[in-house]
């Protein structure tokens, strides 16, 4: 494994976090977690908006990445509501989740937008996470690699070869979030395989380096096995995130 895929744990809140909540989880998190260097990956947690700055200083020095959960794409506009790249930069923020199925499913994100928000988040030096990933009936139907291929190369489009491997993917099957549904170890790795080889197809250099994570209902006892699938960069988790003692769980079980 390169050193750009050492694995990755983020922890995804959702809409969870008032500012005395943000403050309270930082605080047990750091007790949980090992020191930066004998972390067997990095981790990070995506915050509301609103209690981004908070998570910054909270976990300043600590190795602990901050995401926001959405960005939009322009710098400035006529878009009530939306929040900048520049905007998140400034308060210290780490990254941006993009693309995340409840977006796209609840609040219109699309393939086109995200063309555009993947390489912005990049232009202003954050880490974007661009999330993927099928519903039951695409899968059923053998629709998945499809609809992988159309949201990777979409999502992918618009970013120049020397700089997709600063790209993260997070392979999300519809079907797993927050359903308590897990994808098989086998599942998640042939869908992972499959995302890192589209990439190789834009670049060689890029699919060894990026990191793709699973994402859809890891919790402390099935993280093991899923993050040892060679393709398998880490976990994006949502529920089982919000219990700082679960979250450090999942991350012990990253292998190094
Ligand atoms: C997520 O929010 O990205 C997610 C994977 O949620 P959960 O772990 O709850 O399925």
């Amino acid at each position: 494994m390169t050193p750009e895929r050492r694995p990755a744990i983020v922890g995804n809140w959702k809409l969870w976090g008032t500012r005395a909540q943000a403050a309270d989880y930082c605080d047990r998190l750091l007790t949980l977690l090992p020191d930066e260097r004998r972390r067997p990956a990095a981790v990070g947690i995506c915050a509301p908006f609103t209690a981004l700055d908070l998570c910054v200083e909270r976990l300043s020095g600590s190795g602990v990445g901050v995401y926001a959960q959405n960005m939009h794409q322009e710098e400035m506009g006529a878009f009530t509501g939306e929040v900048s790249a520049a905007m998140l930069t400034e308060i210290g923020v780490d990254g941006a989740v993009l693309g995340h199925s409840e977006r796209r499913q609840y609040f219109g994100e699309t393939d086109r937008a995200l063309q555009e928000k993947v390489p912005a988040a990049l232009a202003a030096g954050l880490r974007p996470i661009l999330c993927v990933g099928e519903t039951e009936d695409e899968r059923e139907a053998g629709e998945t690699e499809r609809k992988l291929r159309h949201q990777v190369q979409e999502g992918l489009e618009k970013v120049e070869g020397e700089r997709l491997a600063e790209v993260t993917i997070a392979y999300e099957p519809i079907w797993a979030i927050g359903t308590g549904k897990v994808a098989t170890p086998e599942i998640a790795q042939e869908a992972i395989a499959f995302v890192r080889a589209l990439v190789g197809d834009r670049s060689r250099e890029a699919a060894e380096a990026i990191r793709v994570l699973y994402g859809g209902s890891v919790k402390p006892d099935n993280a093991e096995e899923i993050l040892a699938q060679p393709d398998v960069d880490g976990a994006l988790v949502g529920g089982a995130s919000l219990d700082p003692e679960a979250f450090a769980r999942i991350v012990a079980s990253a292998s190094p």
